[in-house]
């Protein structure tokens, strides 16, 4: 966030800064990831969420609805029965909402790419991709890294305003 002016007052400090910048900023810096896993990607997603990448100092908090969530992580395969659901899922979370396809099967079928009758060849087929991260199964680091690349992302979006604020 870029301020456009500072200025130092009796009482303290003031910054000038575009609004759009301000949503901008706490939007990508409170994302709030919903809580699911469809299959071993999860697991290397429950270790990112663990002590260890301390994933509170990016202001990433796992949610347990969608309702809450403003960030769907699809890690695991994505088979047709499940399909139905995760756009359930996702048509439930608020607006502005964001979407990391985790690992090779939520991306494009991953193993199952040739014979899986069963798989959706990538999840971006049901619901739209922002970031994609390579593996099977990607590593923690890796996940972090499609968060950044989220960050990256919403720095970058012109923000709508709340109508409060018009
Ligand atoms: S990409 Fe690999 S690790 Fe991830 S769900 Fe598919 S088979 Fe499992």
């Amino acid at each position: 966030m870029t301020p456009l002016a500072t200025e130092k007052t009796g009482e303290g400090s003031l910054i000038v800064v575009k609004m759009e910048d301000l949503l901008n900023w706490a939007r990508l810096s409170s994302l709030w990831p919903m809580s699911f896993g469809l299959a071993c990607c999860a697991i290397e997603k429950m270790a990112t969420f663990a002590p260890h990448y301390d994933l509170d100092r990016l202001g990433i908090f796992p949610r347990n609805s969608p309702r809450q969530a403003d960030v769907m992580i699809i890690s695991g395969t994505v088979t047709f029965k499940m399909a139905d659901r995760v756009r359930r899922l996702y048509e439930q979370m608020p607006a502005p909402k964001y979407v990391i396809s985790m690992g090779s099967c939520a991306n494009c079928g991953g193993p199952y790419w040739e014979h899986g009758y069963h798989v959706v060849k990538g999840v971006d087929r049901i619901i739209p991709v922002d970031v994609y991260v390579a593996g099977c199964p990607p590593r923690p680091e890796a996940l972090i890294g499609g968060f950044l690349k989220l960050q990256e992302k919403i720095r970058q979006e012109a923000a709508t305003m709340p109508k409060f604020f018009i």
